[in-house]
């Protein structure tokens, strides 16, 4: 069921419990702002999901409450992941669900990195 992008943090989300250690993650990076991994359902060769470490519900939360830092280093950590995977030359692309029209699922911040293949347009026509 896809999450309404307002409501408050629940640290019973499935990536509160990877944060935590509570269920196992196929880890990539991490560091002080942010943990990247493996998306369990991958849509592309490369589907890595960055979270940052905070507790933000999404995109919107994320952007109006999180510190400068923590903005720096999540923006950082995403660009690391990607470089470090090879995919700046074939390209990528980054996707943050935000909320009930957007079908995000997990009420916690998370930047999807597709790449491996040709992705096709931009949203489905
Ligand atoms: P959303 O629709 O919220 O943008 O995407 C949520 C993503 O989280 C989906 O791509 C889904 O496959 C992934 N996901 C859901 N549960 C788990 C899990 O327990 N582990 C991992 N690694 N990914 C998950």
């Amino acid at each position: 069921m896809p999450i309404d992008a307002t409501q408050p943090y629940d640290d019973q989300n499935i990536f509160a419990k990877i944060l935590r250690g509570d269920i196992p993650s196929k880890k990539v990076f991490e560091d002080e702002f942010a943990l990247a991994f493996h998306d369990i359902n991958p849509q592309a060769p490369h589907h890595i999901l960055v979270i940052p470490k905070g507790p933000y519900v999404s995109w919107d939360d994320f952007s109006a409450k999180a510190s400068d830092a923590e903005i720096a280093g999540f923006v950082r950590a995403v660009g690391h992941v990607a470089r470090e995977a090879g995919l700046v030359k074939p390209g990528y692309r980054l996707l943050a669900n935000t909320g009930t029209n957007a079908h995000q699922e997990v009420p916690h911040l998370h930047v999807h990195i597709f790449a491996g293949r040709q992705l096709g347009p931009m949203l489905s026509r």
